[in-house]
């Protein structure tokens, strides 16, 4: 049962082959047996889960239908819950049970949604390993020795493991796209704007977009279909129409327009990574894809400017976890800035602690106009490269990862090191673009994604795409060994 995918299980709800809550007893019993090698999950919501499952076997029952009713999936530790702990990676919120649903956690469970529970991650969602957690790391599938990229490291883990066929993630700098790559998943951060933030807890709010991870293109299209939409609960939410994602899945790819970067082909990049990502051009052409070398002259300004920018956001969003309106609160404190002090020097960890200082430092009169001002500028050039690059062609091609899944610990020492790792990933989010990973081979046993890049609101482009690409090879269908 637990190979399914999200379209395998809707046929096999809708044949009436097995009910949503037989899977979800297969699937919780499985998380209980296994996760215990990967820390993948920080809560499990077993109750809820049989509570919803029943649910949906009821309305399938009166004749109901819809390809997420019944369907199993986990959110990342970052979208609230009602009444359920939503701690965000962090000591500051390991109490804090949240008083209302996100948008994305309510619109899943209305379309019928099963929440098996809430998945580790790096804390307050900062980090490319998920080693950053309150809650321990997590170990992934593929080797338990190594990492399984971050943020979204246990949404990825867990899916990749085959404990459930989907999970939500969010992506600031690559958290979705980058798991999804060290694990052989496909992950999609859509458009800024696409996915409601509203509930979800903020890292650096001009950046972070939620979306789907799961093993296959066709997966995230029913996942995100799910996901997506106008919520004018937040103002940043675009009042666009949602297409049909999964009728975009079968369109054809003669003539479709492929751009790959020369800057992406640098040192820095593990050679053998760039020939599976050459590997990838190839089937596309094969397809009736045509490539184009193309620039993107700004992006190795792409890091600094990130890490300016979103550390800058993130100290401005953290404020709030004082100790009096939310968050871990000191013993006996003496006085209000003693209160202050101690309840974030105990309830943060060591990266959050940092970033906070970094941001407050790039936003602070006298080094804004030097750090903060400029990184936005650099921001705007980024996105000024990809629009002219969009002039020629459809969507940009490359690798999602200049390296596969480190050892754990082995960056630990070094966080410019795990900076560096996420150079591809971070420009999508500077410019708002929607990005989607797809296996593309193996390294030493371990997973290697190809990255690709659509304009704005082009999510069903991305999934055609990787849908093409996917009935034609089979990374995508391999299973990590003991799961
Ligand atoms: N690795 C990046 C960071 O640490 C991206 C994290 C994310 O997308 N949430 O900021």
């Amino acid at each position: 049962m637990h190979q399914m995918t999200l379209a395998e299980i809707a046929r096999g709800l809708a044949d009436k082959k097995f009910s949503s809550e037989e899977l979800t007893k297969n699937l919780l019993a499985r998380i209980a047996q296994l996760d215990p090698q990967l820390n993948s999950f920080i809560t499990l919501t077993e109750d809820l889960a049989l509570q919803q499952a029943k649910a949906a076997d009821a309305r399938r029952a009166n004749g109901e239908t819809g390809a997420l009713l019944g369907a199993p999936i986990a959110h990342k530790d970052l979208f609230c819950t009602l009444g359920i702990r939503t701690s965000c990676g962090s000591k500051m919120l390991d109490n804090f049970k949240a008083p209302y649903d996100a948008t994305v956690v309510a619109k899943l469970a209305a379309a019928g949604a099963v929440t098996l529970g809430k998945t580790n991650m790096d804390e307050f969602a900062m980090g490319s390993a998920n080693e950053s957690s309150y809650y321990g790391p997590v170990k992934n599938p593929w080797n338990l020795e190594h990492v399984p990229g971050g943020s979204s490291g246990g949404s990825a883990a867990a899916v990749a493991a085959r404990l459930l066929p989907a999970a939500t993630g969010t992506d600031t700098g690559g958290s979705i796209r980058q798991p999804a790559a060290l694990t052989n998943l496909t992950g999609l951060k859509p458009t800024y704007g696409r996915v409601s933030r509203w509930g979800m807890i903020a890292y650096a709010s001009s950046l972070d977009q939620g979306g789907p991870l799961a093993r296959t293109a066709e997966d995230c299209a029913i996942l995100l279909q799910g996901m997506a939409g106008f919520d004018p609960q937040d103002s940043t939410s675009i009042d666009e129409p949602v297409p049909d994602y999964s009728a975009s899945l079968n369109g054809s790819l003669q003539g479709l327009r492929i751009g790959v970067p020369k800057e992406y082909f640098g040192a820095g990049l593990d050679p053998r990574i760039a020939d599976l990502i050459m590997a990838s051009v190839e089937a596309l052409k094969k397809l009736g894809a045509v490539v184009k070398e193309i620039s993107l002259p700004n992006m190795q300004h792409a890091i600094p400017a990130y890490y300016v920018i979103a550390p800058a956001e993130a100290s401005s969003n953290l404020s709030r976890f004082d100790g009096v309106r939310f968050g871990h609160r000191c013993e006996n404190p003496k006085d209000l800035i003693d209160l202050y002090k101690r309840s974030r020097g105990e309830g943060f960890g060591p990266e959050v602690q940092r970033r906070i200082m970094v941001g407050a430092y790039a936003l602070s009169a006298g080094y804004y106009d030097a750090y903060y001002l400029k990184a936005q500028k650099i921001r705007r050039l980024i996105k000024n490269d990809f629009m002219a690059a969009f002039n020629e062609v459809d969507i940009i091609l490359g690798p999602t990862t200049p390296n596969p899944a480190w050892k754990l610990g082995a960056k630990n020492s070094d966080p410019v090191a795990a900076y560096l790792e996420d150079v591809y990933t971070i420009t999508a989010n500077l410019a708002g673009l929607p990005g989607l990973s797809m296996p593309a081979g193996f390294v030493d046993g371990l997973p290697v994604g190809v990255q690709l890049l659509a304009p704005y609101f082009q999510e069903g482009r991305l999934l055609n795409v990787a849908h093409q690409y996917q009935l034609n090879t089979d990374w995508h269908t391999r299973t990590p060994t003991g799961f």
